[in-house]
């Protein structure tokens, strides 16, 4: 691709850097924003460095969060004994947005996968087991995707916790749509959070 402006393609080559933007596609939006008034691209791009700069992960359940400690968990309605396991914040906003669960996530930020070089030391497992040890969750849920790497994920915390006084669970499973809990209809998965099944059953059936 020539270009006849070192600035435009510098810009050109930044937003082509995102997933799933071509050089074409960057092109089209960079020429989208010479065309808007400038204060447009300044509000994007302050946008973009606040959010980079300030975004933080709640101490506790590792979701990002505003403060140090994310607006789910210092919720005093919310019922701190019974912890949803997720992958990631995309997890926690569907099943948010289903208004059925009451009690607190935590967030692992992926699943073990030895492929992609993920072992359980990346992921904020020790932190759940902890909560655990200390005598603090009555339920834990496992609402990890149904995939070889979600399963692996679960039994991994299953065999750190199975000793302690916990309930272990999963949502039912057979409701995602392309085995991920965000594109799962909220009726759908609202309904699989309040009917989830022991996670012993789960795994025994397979
Ligand atoms: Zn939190």
């Amino acid at each position: 691709m020539e270009f006849s402006s070192k600035l435009l393609e510098k810009a050109v080559n930044e937003m082509s850097q995102l997933p799933g933007i071509g050089k074409r596609t960057a092109l089209r939006l960079v020429l989208h924003l010479l065309k808007q008034p400038k204060e447009q691209t300044t509000f994007l791009s302050q946008a973009l460095t606040n959010m980079r700069e300030e975004v933080q992960f709640c101490e506790s359940c590792h979701n990002i969060s505003d403060a140090a400690i994310c607006d789910i968990c210092s919720n005093a309605k919310r019922d701190r004994q019974i912890i949803c396991v997720v992958e990631d914040i995309r997890d926690v906003m569907a099943i948010e947005n289903t208004g059925q669960f009451r009690g607190i996530y935590h967030v692992l930020g992926g699943k073990i996968s030895p492929i992609d070089g993920v072992g359980p030391s990346q992921l904020n497992i020790n932190s759940l087991v902890d909560k655990v040890k200390l005598g603090e969750v009555k339920e834990i849920i496992f609402a990890l995707s149904s995939t070889m790497e979600g399963d692996t994920t679960n039994f991994y915390i299953f065999r750190q916790i199975q000793d302690f006084d916990v309930v272990t669970t999963t949502i039912a499973r057979g409701i995602s749509v392309g085995d991920e809990l965000e594109y799962a209809d909220e009726v759908t998965l609202g309904r699989s959070i309040l009917q989830r099944v022991p996670f012993e059953k789960s795994f025994k059936n397979n």
